[in-house]
């Protein structure tokens, strides 16, 4: 494990101690099923957006190790990088948000984010291979995401 990821691991940790002392703590002062309620609906939903900022800076993570690849997988020719560019996504746990490069192919003007990337990689799909698979794997994406461009 590299610093970054035990950073990274780190963030969580503590996130995840500062939520559990305040839910430990105010369990003490339930005295009733309405509050009992109450807690568990605070359980419930401060859970989620916990494990969605959790998988968020994992995905993160996961775009800040991905060697930068100057290929263009549709027709194998050096692309531009554009910068580090924000994206969202909906995932299955909330919507998330992601810094990554962005890609351009001069050749075939076919941008590219490095979250796509980490999507694919996901799924287990591999891309590289020629326009086929390409096309192919971008399929299972959409059904897969729902990607919020912002540039
Ligand atoms: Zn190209």
């Amino acid at each position: 494990m590299d610093a970054r990821t035990r950073r990274t691991m780190q963030e969580m940790v503590s996130q995840l101690t500062e939520w559990v002392k305040t839910l430990a703590r105010d369990s003490q002062e339930v005295r009733s099923v309405q509050q009992a309620n109450q807690l568990e609906r605070r359980v419930r939903e401060e859970g989620l957006q916990m494990l969605g900022n959790m998988f968020e800076m994992l995905l993160q993570n996961a775009l800040d190790h991905q060697p930068p690849e100057r290929i263009c997988p549709n027709c194998s020719r050096p692309r531009r990088h554009k910068g580090c560019r924000p994206r969202g996504l909906l995932s299955s746990i909330g919507a998330v948000r992601v810094s990554g490069i962005y890609w351009y192919c001069p050749y075939c003007g076919i941008p590219d984010h490095g979250l796509r990337r980490a999507s694919l990689r996901r799924e287990g799909a591999r891309i590289g291979d020629g326009l086929g698979d390409y096309r192919g794997a971008e399929t299972a994406r959409r059904r897969q995401w729902l990607t919020i461009e912002r540039r």
